[in-house]
């Protein structure tokens, strides 16, 4: 058991709680009324917890994904109704436990808020217990009950004495599809092959062989030198042999490969053909050139080779699903031998495992997805809050700053309009102004700016002007002291006014 790689999960039937005309061992009934009333508890509001031994305090085996009521199942020896769990069990130590028969029988752990005594229908969840003794027998010899007339569940348990004695393990799902549990238990070893079987399927399915994969195989699965043709199953081997076929490889290269793939693909059922045969003997086909090492011809010709066509001795991958042995189809199943029809039976069975695995893998693909995108999801939605958290950020600092941006504003424009700080004046220029946008805020300022300037500019002439009176006034000096000048200077200013 240890040696095989358990699933990381199974599906499970359970056959979980008999219902009317079903009584218990321990005195009980369930009305139908009331099972009818509380399977969907089952999965809603959550789906309940499977568990062992009703202890609620342990970690759940897994959960129960589906119910369903099942009525007047034929069936000889056990009641006809039911409640069917559908539960997936994720906890390994009990996915191991169900599928070596320790796991099967189970019992509902429940709530009912109305019981009735069966003998004389006092509803002992309101009134109290009544005289009559459940588990004993009235008058006519039938057993006195409760009668659960309301019920909710909470969990499923594996349980070594279930008080429902036909409640257990129905149908056991590793990826497979379903297999009756008894059978499964029966034959269990077979059964448990599949699963080792299909691990083995997985890697033959991944026949192309990536560089590094290549790298990590031992040198003595390769048939030719310089790590080609690799041999180490049936796909490669039939590569090798494809490719020699069609190769322009000198006889002793061709010779010595083949017999090589042949004689590495004898335990994949790789045999020489007939017309091979007839050409060369068994013994020489697979024991050609064992002992020969390579010339350095032939490493030559096939590192040439091998340069220009790196993965010419790997299989294509649709030559990976199909077979050798290949029945050709326009042959009529009627006119088959048995031989070719064990082989076509072998063919089918395989393409149908592969159709089981190819869609068990889409399913698996597909919650993967799922997952990784609620994950995404719930990443954007955290993501978008954040941003929605910058925005209004953002937004409050803009609406400051627009207050600040206008509140300057139109002081500016009352620093600028009154001269003196008359507190009264500037009051009503605020009130004036706050109620004018930003935009007239920012055409009046300019305004007022340029009126500013114009009257700034108009002082800085007179300013000038002083200035250069003053400068007259100097050279009048200078002209007093220095006559002979006089005409110097005047030439000057009037080059300069030319200028
Ligand atoms: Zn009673």
């Amino acid at each position: 058991m240890s040696k095989i790689e358990l699933p990381n999960s199974i599906d499970i039937k359970i056959k979980a709680t008999h219902f009317e005309p079903f009584i218990n061992k321990n005195a009980v009934k369930y009305t139908e009324k009331a099972i009818k009333a509380g399977v969907n508890s089952w999965i809603k509001p959550y789906q309940k917890p499977q568990l062992t031994g009703h202890d609620k305090n342990s970690s759940p085996l897994g959960r129960i994904i589906n119910c369903e009521i099942i009525k007047d199942k034929k069936s000889s020896d056990e009641p006809s109704n039911y409640i069917r769990l559908y539960a997936r069990i994720t906890d390994k130590d009990a996915i191991e436990k169900i599928l070596d028969g320790r796991f099967n029988t189970v019992s509902v752990g429940s709530k009912s808020s109305r019981v009735l005594c069966s003998e004389c229908s006092q509803v002992i969840t309101e009134d109290g217990l009544c005289d009559h003794k459940k588990g004993s027998y009235n008058e006519k010899g039938d057993m006195i009950h409760w009668v659960i007339d309301q019920i909710e569940y909470t969990e499923d348990s594996f349980v070594n004495e279930p008080a429902d004695e036909y409640a257990g393990i129905e149908e056991v799902n590793f990826g497979n599809g379903w297999i009756e549990y008894r059978n499964f238990l029966d034959n269990r070893e077979t059964h448990l092959k599949e699963i080792s079987m299909e691990d083995c399927m997985t890697v033959q399915t991944d026949a192309k062989l990536s560089t590094e994969a290549r790298n990590k195989l031992s040198e003595s699965v390769f048939c030719g030198p310089g790590r080609s043709f690799p041999a180490h199953d049936k796909a490669h081997v039939l590569a090798g042999l494809k490719l020699i076929g069609k190769s322009k490889f000198s006889d002793s290269t061709k010779s010595k490969i083949k017999a090589c793939l042949y004689r590495k693909g004898k335990r994949y059922g790789v045999v020489p053909s007939e017309d091979e045969l007839k050409i060369d003997t068994i013994e020489n086909l697979l024991t050609f050139g064992v002992d020969d090492e390579w010339t350095t011809e032939q490493r030559t010709e096939l590192e040439t080779f091998f340069k220009d066509n790196p993965d010419a001795d790997l299989p294509d991958a649709n030559d990976t699903q199909t077979d050798s042995n290949t029945v050709t189809s326009d042959v009529k199943i009627e006119d088959m031998k048995k031989p070719e029809l064990v082989i076509l039976a072998n063919k089918l069975q395989k393409e149908f495992e592969d159709l089981k695995k190819s869609n068990l893998d889409a399913l698996t693909l597909r919650d993967n997805k799922i997952t990784d995108l609620t994950k995404k999801l719930s990443d954007s939605e955290t993501l978008a809050l954040q941003k929605e958290d910058e925005i209004s950020k953002y937004l409050d600092d803009h609406a400051i700053l627009s207050k600040k941006l206008k509140d300057s504003l139109v002081f500016n424009i009352i620093d600028l309009k009154t001269t003196d700080n008359n507190n009264e004046e500037s009051k009503i220029l605020i009130e004036k102004y706050s109620k004018r946008s930003v935009e007239s805020l920012n055409d009046t300022l300019n305004d007022l700016r340029n009126l500013k300037i114009d009257n700034k500019q108009n002082t800085e002439v007179k300013v000038v002007l002083t200035t250069s009176q003053a400068d007259n006034s100097d050279k009048n000096l200078n002209d007093q002291k220095n006559d002979g000048d006089k005409f110097k200077l005047f030439d000057q200013d009037r080059r300069s006014t030319e200028e």
